[in-house]
């Protein structure tokens, strides 16, 4: 096969209700959604992706909502990064999410590429799924048979490929507003040229009477899914969070890489280091905003 960059042929739908596109996708596994293209059109012109149709859903209304509702915060699938880190409500209602999302590739990649995309694609080294994971957030997914929810921590089960089946639309995503108290932190170290982690770790902290009383770190970029630190977060639940704890607490974070990635971007070993530097990072800026 020639080096064309172009696709092969594909149908294109444009449906304008998730009812429709749903029945679209159903039809045949070999059809895909087509939401902000930044990640599928590369990979159908290099050939990598051949889908027989598209099923375009930017002309589907109301997909695209950043809301607050009580505790939580509903992000519609079709939000662009752009918007998220733009939101006075994502910005307020949950910082790090914004941030995160404000630090995704370059401007043209964050005014197309949408959360729904990124979280259906599940590349190891894109920022929102090891955030999400951290978050504790909940993927909303409608399909042939109904809606379910799906856990962030039960999304992603490897490289490029989550727990979404054969006709399956991720129409939201609802994570816990973030509380007095709690404080989360994102930190990457990025591929220059794309912005892409070659490894990236979410925390999330609640600290209560001046101790951590919980815990999240998730490390994105060094395993072919976001691994949860379990042992680093045990070791600081019940400290101060001070930088002698947090610096042991990220020793820990090898234990959850056991057969870290290593490619032309980084060695395994160089990556498990950046996880911990990264760890040290995350939870200081957490604890820093928790109080
Ligand atoms: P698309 O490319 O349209 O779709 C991706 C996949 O998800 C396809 O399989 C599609 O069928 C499926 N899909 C899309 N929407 C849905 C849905 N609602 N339900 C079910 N399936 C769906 N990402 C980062 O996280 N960090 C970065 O630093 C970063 N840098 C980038 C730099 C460049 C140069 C490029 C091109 C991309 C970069 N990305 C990065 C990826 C970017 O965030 C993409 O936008 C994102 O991964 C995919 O979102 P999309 O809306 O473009 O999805």
């Amino acid at each position: 096969m020639p080096y064309t960059m172009r696709p092969a042929e594909f149908a294109y739908h444009r449906p304008t209700t998730v009812e429709e596109a749903i029945g679209l996708l159903a039809s045949d596994e070999e059809v895909r959604a087509l939401a902000g293209g930044h990640s599928l059109l590369p990979m159908m012109k290099l050939r990598l992706a051949t889908p027989t149709a598209l099923v375009d859903l930017s002309r589907i209304p109301g997909l695209d909502g950043i809301e607050r509702d009580g505790d939580v915060l509903r992000v519609g699938a079709l939000a662009t990064h752009a918007s998220v880190a733009a939101s006075d409500v994502a910005r307020e209602a949950c910082p790090v999410l914004a941030e995160t999302a404000a630090g995704i590739g370059d401007r043209q990649v964050r005014n197309r590429g949408t959360i729904g995309g990124s979280v259906a694609h599940a590349d190891p080294g894109a920022d929102y799924p090891t955030v999400l994971r951290a978050l504790e957030a909940t993927i909303v997914v409608q399909g042939p048979n109904g809606g379910r929810e799906v856990a962030a921590g039960d999304c992603f089960v490897g490289i490029f490929t989550t727990a979404l089946t054969t006709g399956e639309l991720v129409t939201e995503v609802h994570m816990p507003v973030t509380k007095p108290g709690m404080g989360g932190a994102y930190a990457k170290h990025e591929h220059p040229a794309s912005g892409y982690s070659v490894a990236g770790v979410a925390a999330v902290l609640t600290v209560e009477g001046g101790s951590v009383a919980r815990a999240r770190v998730i490390i994105g970029g060094a395993m072919p899914t976001p691994m949860r630190a379990t042992a680093a977060e045990k070791a600081l639940v019940g400290s101060a969070a001070a930088t002698e704890a947090i610096a042991a607490a990220a020793e820990h974070v090898a234990e959850a890489l056991d057969s870290p990635t290593g490619d032309t971007y980084a060695s395994a070993e160089y990556r498990v280091h950046l996880a911990t530097v990264l760890t040290k990072r995350a939870l200081a800026a957490a604890a820093d905003r928790a109080g």
